[in-house]
């Protein structure tokens, strides 16, 4: 599966904008962080998620790879250190 990052389609902009109060300009912001870290996660070699990033309870908190830099939930951290304890198993 491939995940693309383009531009953000202008009604779901809008309709985000008018759900949660934020301005085009934050958004747009969020959203050039977003491909930034996608970027970042998808060139490294592998990820080391030891570093915990932002602590806001274990469901918010997020973690950074020491490695590339890039940051992930605890659902992407959890599904990423199992698929890596699955593949030595098949080795
Ligand atoms: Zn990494």
């Amino acid at each position: 599966m491939t995940m693309s990052l383009g531009k953000l389609d202008g009604g779901v902009v809008e309709a985000i904008s008018s759900a949660t109060g934020l301005s085009k300009e934050v958004m747009d912001d969020v959203w050039e962080q977003v491909k930034k870290n996608q970027a970042l996660l998808k060139a490294c070699g592998g990820h080391d998620f030891s570093i915990v990033h932002e602590q806001r309870g274990l469901l918010r908190t997020k973690w950074r790879c020491s490695k590339c830099g890039g940051v992930v939930d605890l659902h992407s951290k959890h599904w990423y250190e199992l698929g890596l304890a699955h593949a030595v198993n098949r080795a």
